[in-house]
């Protein structure tokens, strides 16, 4: 099926400032509060909101098998577990209602008003309500740098590494939308002489993690694995996302089974999918593997996509210092590859799983991915614009990022993923 909507030429009849995140070949899915406090799915096109739920009511969707309250609902999870191809004639449909040129809602100022919202009037929701959420652990920069710091700089790089994505299972209950303050977390750190007593109390070292997650949709029965040529089918689209963590509760929980407190506390996403559709047009080739993964594994070519990242921190009252840049094309095993690894022992997958990148850390110190890499855990604090100095994140902080693609004068982005840290809860 062709993707009309992502057709560069498109223009919208609804204004699209300069450098928006959202022209008319983006069309993310969200869920939103109205106004009038109804809960509805939802697309963006500039700086405003597209309520899908009064739009199908409205015959617009008229062609396309839908059911009727496919998008009067509080997640995306049915209009996802529907599949690739209505993702795409909805897309399509989405984009031409809204084309340069076609005056039926254009024109229809009764319909204007019981679909378009200015984003000020509305509040955004979690988009997907996640029933399971693993974190891979992707980026080889950020595997070598986190193993020379909490293990052994010779040996940085675990044997598994080059041939396993590694990755966990998280704790979806405390996945947030962008925008919702964290609490620092409290927990309890390693003792600081042998035998000792652990320390206990509001975590010293909390830092973000500059991750993006894709989302997927029902992809196999317990017992089936996915085909890597097939694994993208099953990717609805991806999120922002910062995966917060407590590196001193870490540093002493980890030891056998991997993160646990310092982790589950809260992760943010970006509160649009934008859908793979949309970022076909920044794929890009991945960092060569090398030994060449197994054959199960084996891709190669455009495997990645071309998306900027962007973290920085606005203290209380200041003003933001961006701390690093760094892309999404910077991770050595691709979506494709994590899909296919995550079902090879017949673990089904489902509509609404959320598979974190792991933190995506560039070649050079200034795209690092965290705080504990920045900084070196501590040893070379960060001064920010308001001469303050930074180890990892301070009480009142606004960690804030960014991730959007752009080539030949076309950006697609994700919106904004922050998150304000409050004082612990004692
Ligand atoms: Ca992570």
């Amino acid at each position: 099926m062709p993707l009309n909507a992502n057709n560069p030429s498109r223009q919208s009849w609804i204004n699209v400032p300069e450098n928006n995140d959202f022209p008319i070949q983006n069309i993310p899915f969200g869920v939103f509060l109205t106004r009038d406090d109804i809960i509805t799915i939802g697309t963006r096109i500039g700086d405003t909101a597209i309520d899908l739920g009064a739009l199908h009511q409205l015959g617009y969707f008229k062609g396309i098998d839908l059911t009727d309250d496919i998008f009067l609902q509080d997640s995306l999870n049915d209009f996802i577990a529907d599949g690739r191809k209505t993702w795409r004639l909805v897309r399509n449909r989405i984009s031409d209602i809204f084309l340069k040129g076609n005056h039926e809602l254009q024109n229809n100022n009764v319909h204007c008003d019981k679909i378009l919202f200015k984003m000020d009037e509305i509040e955004m929701q979690l988009p997907v309500d996640v029933g399971d959420y693993t974190d891979f652990y992707a980026s080889k920069e950020h595997a070598t740098n986190v193993g020379s710091l909490f293990r052994d700089p010779e040996n940085a790089l675990l044997p598994n590494w080059l041939h396993i994505p590694i990755g966990y299972h998280g704790r979806s209950s405390s996945i947030i939308p962008s925008g919702t303050p964290v609490h620092r977390p409290v927990g309890q750190t390693k003792p600081t002489e042998e035998g000792g007593k652990p320390g206990f109390g509001p975590s010293k070292a909390l830092d973000f993690e500059l991750e993006m997650a894709f989302i997927t949709t029902d992809a196999n029965d317990l017992g089936k694995r996915v085909k890597l040529e097939e694994a993208e089918d099953y990717i609805f689209g991806l999120v922002q996302f910062n995966d917060w963590s407590a590196r001193d509760i870490q540093a002493w929980e980890y030891v056998p089974l991997g993160p646990f407190l310092g982790k589950s506390f809260a992760s943010t996403i970006s509160a649009w999918i934008v859908t793979l559709d949309a970022l076909e047009p920044f794929r890009t080739d991945g960092p060569v593997q090398n030994p060449a993964p197994l054959t199960y594994l084996s891709q190669g070519g455009n495997m990645n996509f071309d998306i900027k990242l962007e973290v920085g921190i606005q203290p209380e009252g200041g003003e933001e210092t961006v701390l690093a840049k760094s892309n999404f094309k910077y991770m050595y095993w691709s979506m494709a590859q994590q899909l296919t690894h995550h079902t090879l022992n017949g673990c089904n997958v489902r509509s609404g799983d959320m598979m974190g990148s792991g933190t995506i850390s560039g070649p050079t110190k200034d795209s690092y991915g965290s705080m504990l890499e920045l900084t070196w855990r501590g040893a070379n604090p960060l001064t920010l614009k308001d001469g303050s100095e930074r180890k990892f994140i301070n009480d009142g902080d606004n960690v804030k990022m960014r991730a959007y693609c752009e080539k030949d004068g076309l950006r697609i982005g994700f919106g904004n993923c922050d998150g304000k840290v409050l004082p612990a809860v004692e």
